[in-house]
């Protein structure tokens, strides 16, 4: 798509600060986080919402989701077994679909926000 941001951050035609990249998806940090950690999971091939995905689209839409924990890990905010058992860590997944949803961007995009507290509730 000519004028999608993502798309030209794909093709690298404007700079980001990329975490991860196969031949299907990439990540990204936003370039507003939200919190400690937060990043964009994004297909490269462009789809408007999660309403426009279609059926073909059910892998790609998996493999966005499967990514997600990876990076959470990586990043260092995966949930995490203490050793008195309690947890601690944690991130959200959101996807924002459409302007009542809060989407900005129209390509298609999962946030993935975490870190250590506070910030929970600034989005
Ligand atoms: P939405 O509201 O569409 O779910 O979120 C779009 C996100 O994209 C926002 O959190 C915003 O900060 C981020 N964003 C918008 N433009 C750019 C950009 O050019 N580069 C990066 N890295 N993030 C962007
Ligand atoms: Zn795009």
């Amino acid at each position: 798509m000519d004028n999608c941001i993502f798309c030209k951050i794909v093709a690298k035609q404007i700079p980001s600060t990329i975490v991860y990249e196969d031949e299907s998806l990439l990540a990204f940090k936003d370039i507003h986080p939200a919190a400690p950690v937060h990043l964009l999971i994004i297909p490269k091939k462009h789809i408007d919402t999660l309403s426009s995905a279609q059926s073909e689209h059910t892998e790609l839409l998996g493999k966005m989701l499967a990514l997600v924990p990876k990076l959470a890990t990586e990043h260092g905010c995966a949930p995490t077994v203490m050793a008195d058992g309690s947890l601690s860590g944690g991130y959200k997944t959101l996807i924002n679909t459409g302007p009542d949803g809060g989407q900005e961007v129209y390509h298609l995009h999962t946030h993935l926000i975490g870190g250590p507290q506070p910030w929970r509730g600034q989005r």
